[in-house]
């Protein structure tokens, strides 16, 4: 049997029919209907945010996060606007931006957790910039704080795509409390799931009707439309998947906690591999697992051992490979160079990493890396 990077996790069927049998008697499919509602609510609980909008994907979300808050009218009024985001993302990230007719530009990261480096954000403002848009990349927080002093300094909205990030605190805190808006996915391969999904947390209650309007083409009410929206709503089906996943998600977590745990038992101390150390004051969700090849000291490259791994069957991935600055829609936007994180996406592996893998395949997955 091949194994994959990751695996979607499936809860009991019987509880899934369960949850599905009042939409076969409403006949309420979606449009924000009880289901919906249901899992609106679980979620503010387990996330611990006050205000929470949910949306058919991660990256709809964050689009309409972004409109919902103002930047793209910022942007026109600032003849273009600028927003300052990191290139080590998923490409997503990057599009949220730019199809809000906003030009991205590229701040590099750091080292020690591969979020954006608060050391270089303030040399990239200028008088276009309108917001921030960090990456919590691998389930790693940012430096919420510093981030949070520049924004407030420079009269910025800061914007967190939490995709990797679901249900992590930081002393204490939870993750979606941080910013303006953070955006998170339930898509299929992340920690928590509804098949396709995605939300933004936010605070300030403002933020409620544009964005509960601009995923249902701009209706304001019966004979009003207001704003020029799309559709990006969450249907009662996604929704019931997600409640399903919810209430088994302390147990997902904690099975990936002793996958994380036995990779780091076999690879840490290896001279050449680099391993993400868990941080300080975050409780957090295992999302990923990625190695960094040092090359020279290690003896193989990153795509030696992704090649290894694979004639056994094995598929890891050079996630995030390229870094978006490289890609071919965004060179002409590149800008200043970012070489730690053109460095690291040439270096890095994530394992299989899955609520459910084998501790045997774990072993086997470094016996094949450290061979
Ligand atoms: C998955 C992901 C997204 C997009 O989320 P979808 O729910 O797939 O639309 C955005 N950013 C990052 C970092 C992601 O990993």
């Amino acid at each position: 049997m091949p194994i994959f990077v990751t695996r979607s996790s499936m809860p009991d069927i019987e509880d899934y029919i369960k949850e599905i049998q009042p939409i076969f008697e409403s006949r309420i499919l979606t449009n924000m209907g009880p289901v919906y509602k249901k899992f609106q609510g679980m979620l503010m609980d387990y996330l611990n945010v006050p205000e929470l909008s949910l949306f058919v994907n991660g990256h709809m979300a964050l689009e309409m996060a972004i409109q919902a808050l103002g930047l793209k009218q910022r942007g026109e009024e600032a003849g273009g606007g600028e927003v300052i985001t990191t290139p080590y993302t998923f490409v997503s990230t990057t599009h949220a931006i730019s199809r809000n007719n906003l030009k991205p530009v590229f701040c590099d990261i750091r080292m020690s957790d591969y979020c954006m480096d608060p050391d270089r954000i303030e040399e990239l403002i200028t008088d276009k910039t309108v917001a921030i848009v960090p990456v919590h990349v691998y389930g790693n927080i940012c430096d919420v704080n510093r981030i949070e002093n520049i924004a407030r300094k420079h009269g910025l909205k800061v914007i967190y795509d939490g995709a990797h990030a679901f249900g992590e605190t930081y002393h204490g805190i939870g993750v979606g409390n941080f910013g303006d808006a953070t955006m998170f996915s339930f898509h299929a391969t992340k920690v928590f799931h509804s098949i396709e999904g995605g939300a933004v947390a936010f605070h300030d209650k403002r933020y409620g009707v544009p964005l509960h309007e601009l995923k249902n083409f701009g209706i304001h009410g019966a004979e009003e439309v207001s704003a020029i929206g799309g559709n990006a709503k969450l249907d009662e089906f996604r929704a019931a998947m997600g409640i399903c996943n919810l209430k088994r998600i302390d147990e997902y977590i904690r099975s990936r906690k002793q996958v994380h745990d036995r990779y780091f038992e076999r690879l840490s101390g290896v001279d050449g591999l680099i391993l993400c150390p868990e941080q300080k004051d975050v409780i957090h969700n295992y999302a990923y697992f990625p190695i960094y090849f040092d090359r020279e000291k290690f003896g193989k490259s990153r795509d030696d051992v992704f090649a290894a791994l694979r004639e056994k069957d094995i598929y890891s991935r050079k996630y995030f490979y390229p870094a978006v600055n490289d890609m071919e829609c965004y060179r002409d936007a590149a800008g200043k160079a970012t070489p730690v994180a053109h460095d690291v996406s040439m270096n890095i592996l994530t394992v299989p990493m899955y609520e459910g893998l084998a501790m045997e395949d774990v072993d086997r997955i470094c016996d094949i890396i450290l061979s």
